[in-house]
């Protein structure tokens, strides 16, 4: 059984400490009136350090309350998404598949798309541990960057049945990262290059290793993206214009997340693009020190 949590008891003494803080600000004014001026800068003093408190204990009920939302969220996701995917994977293997059957799995797929959409929402809105207060806490360990590529192209390309042409290099490239974190950052440009290009066009991912840093391209034949926007897709909650007045949807939010994570792995992520020649996202990370 999983334990209970109890952040909705919370909530009243986030109002109460409102209302106290602004009864104590009055009472303090009339009293700083009567005070000297050194006994006054004690008392502002005082009164910072317990808004300080105040608010690092509301930082972590929301932190508490966004871990147990996108936790409760994903989890009948992601039970959806797996039924939806046997249901249509154990009628596509009947040998008289009807049109009634093919319509019913074109509706599956649509459950499945969906649904993955929503979690990668959730995710993105909700993981207390994304960009909002830089408090990420990775888990690193030693992993093939290739490997990582690999399994995340060999999964996109089953969600989206695009043509991703993978190069890796013959040997593994080692480097001290976080598997989850780091698969979503590839995800993420993998599935923006998909979702922003024509559909009968392929995306290239390329991985190279050069002196003491990894080297990972993604590439697509897509609108581009002209030179003012190139570091703006990076701040949280920014689209282009192009992308606003099309018919792709997004929030903004997945590449400003993968510079954090990016970063918080000592990397850089940059795009290089020209406007009606595609895009290229690049993120460059340093290479393990292995003895
Ligand atoms: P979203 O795709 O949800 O809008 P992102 O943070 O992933 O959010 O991307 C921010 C913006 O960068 C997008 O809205 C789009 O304008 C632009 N963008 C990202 N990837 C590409 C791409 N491969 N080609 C063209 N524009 C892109």
């Amino acid at each position: 059984m999983q334990k209970k949590h109890s952040w909705k008891k919370e909530q009243p003494q986030i109002v109460l400490s409102g209302t106290a803080s602004a009864l104590i600000s009055t009472r303090r004014e009339v009293v700083r009136r009567a005070l000297p001026a050194g006994q006054e800068v004690q008392m502002y003093t005082d009164e910072l350090e317990r808004l300080k408190r105040e608010l690092e204990s509301a930082n972590q009920m929301k932190d508490k309350f966004l871990s147990i939302a996108s936790h409760e969220l994903r989890t009948p996701i992601t039970v959806i998404r797996a039924h939806a995917q046997m249901i249509e994977r154990n009628i596509a293997k009947r040998p008289d598949v009807s049109s009634n059957l093919s319509t019913l799995i074109t509706s599956l797929k649509i459950i499945d798309e969906q649904t993955h959409r929503l979690s990668v929402l959730v995710d993105n809105l909700l993981d207390p541990n994304s960009n909002r207060d830089g408090k990420m806490q990775l888990r690193r360990e030693l992993r093939d960057l290739a490997a990582l590529c690999r399994e995340v192209v060999e999964e996109q390309r089953l969600l989206s049945s695009r043509l991703i042409e993978l190069d890796l290099p013959p040997e593994p490239v080692i480097l001290c990262l976080d598997h989850q974190r780091m698969s979503q950052v590839v995800t993420n440009i993998i599935s923006n290059a998909l979702k922003y290009s024509p559909a009968d066009l392929p995306v290239r991912v390329q991985v190279d290793q050069r002196d003491n840093v990894a080297v990972l391209q993604v590439s697509d034949a897509g609108p581009g993206i002209a030179a003012d926007q190139q570091t703006r897709i990076f701040e949280p909650f920014y689209r282009t214009p192009e992308a606003q007045g099309s018919s792709k949807r997004g929030l903004g939010l997945g590449l400003a997340i993968c510079k954090d994570i990016v970063e918080q792995h000592d990397g850089r992520i940059w795009c290089d693009s020209c406007v009606g020649k595609g895009s290229t996202f690049v993120v460059e990370l340093p290479l393990a020190m292995v003895p």
